[in-house]
């Protein structure tokens, strides 16, 4: 069977094609598209984005992502473990909010800073 998609792994944006049982591919112009062509069809994986709860903070939620994409079909467990958080200010841009979140090897990291809030 031969699949076909667009690699996202810069805005070339390769047209790619994926012989399943050969696991070759073709149209890539790097082998970032060939090991993303096969990781697509055996493996897919996202980085996943979100935002979490905080308190005491400036703003009352902080955007979050997977520090390493994590399999697609954790996405929706792994949001569930981001709307579980229920964090207090001051976070750090960079903070590990989740360690290993779902045993992927990938954290939970903060994407932004939220100070505390005055007064
Ligand atoms: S195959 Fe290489 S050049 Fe083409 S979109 Fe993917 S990363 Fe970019």
């Amino acid at each position: 069977m031969k699949k076909e998609m667009v690699c996202i792994n810069c805005p070339r944006g390769c047209h790619l094609v994926v012989d399943t049982e050969t696991m070759t591919v073709t149209g890539n112009t790097c082998i970032r598209g060939k090991n993303y062509g096969i990781s697509e069809v055996t493996n897919p994986v996202r980085t996943v984005t979100s935002t979490a709860k905080i308190s005491g903070g400036e703003i009352n939620r902080v955007s979050v992502k997977t520090d390493k994409p994590i399999s697609k079909k954790l996405i929706f467990a792994c949001m569930d473990e981001i709307n579980k958080l229920s964090l207090k200010a001051p976070i750090n841009i960079g903070d590990i909010l989740i360690k290993n979140v779902l045993n992927t090897g990938s954290n939970i990291i903060a994407t932004k800073s939220v100070g505390k809030k005055n007064g």
